[in-house]
């Protein structure tokens, strides 16, 4: 990788834990509440590892993010989260790490998340930040836009994203069995996700040569 996982995981884990009464609160309202307790312990998991990490090539790397995620995460985003990575580095095997190589790597991931939740975009998940980020660095990395642009708009799509759930009806997960009455919520996994990359957007914007 171009940049230290354990720099990555480290900004990760202090932007989850400001966000984490409110993304607990978020989860409380229209799920069970432990979402950011269950991440919390994932991330715990990642920074046990993190010098092991940084030794490994981006494949072997995601793939041991995704094992430990699995294995230590629990609900239904611990195998979401698993997933991404498991299939991100199924996807990165023998491939050189190019801006395009991990532009497709992360949209066969979030393609995999969706295989795995059964759901797509509008369905009040994480995948309604996950697919449009997907997508967008699908098209930057194609067009060639300049890096700092394209991490601009990958936080914007992030954003945008996560903000769509609010007026959602949720048809999977938890927030299906409250009906319309999760109207008005941000999902909470919606939430983790765009804060995960929001941080890595902002930790790549400064470390920039
Ligand atoms: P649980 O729902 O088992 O308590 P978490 O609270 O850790 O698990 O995670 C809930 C989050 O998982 C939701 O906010 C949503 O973003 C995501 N999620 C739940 N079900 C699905 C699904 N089928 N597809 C995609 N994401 C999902
Ligand atoms: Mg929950």
């Amino acid at each position: 990788m171009p940049y230290p996982l354990s720099q990555l995981i480290q900004a990760i884990d202090s932007n989850i834990e400001q966000h984490a009464d409110e993304v607990a609160e978020l989860d409380r309202v229209i799920g069970d509440g432990d979402h950011v307790t269950n991440l919390q312990r994932g991330i715990a998991a990642l920074e046990d590892i993190t010098a092991e990490l940084d030794e490994l090539d981006w494949s072997p790397a995601l793939m041991k993010i995704g094992m430990t995620l699995m294995s230590t995460m629990g609900g239904a985003s611990g195998s979401l989260f698993g997933t991404l990575f498991l299939s991100m580095s199924k996807a990165a095997k023998g491939q050189m790490f190019t801006a395009t190589a991990f532009s497709d790597v992360f949209y066969q991931g979030v393609e995999a998340v969706k295989q795995r939740g059964k759901a797509d975009l509008g369905e009040k998940t994480m995948l309604d930040t996950l697919i449009p980020v997907a997508n967008r660095l699908k098209e930057d990395v194609t067009n060639g836009t300049e890096f700092e642009q394209l991490l601009t708009n990958l936080s914007e799509h992030a954003i945008t994203g996560m903000k769509s759930t609010k007026d959602m009806i949720a048809t999977k997960g938890r927030a299906s069995f409250l009906g319309e009455r999760a109207i008005g919520h941000i999902d909470a996994g919606a939430r983790t996700s765009q804060l995960m990359i929001c941080t890595i957007t902002a930790v790549l914007t400064q470390q920039k040569p």
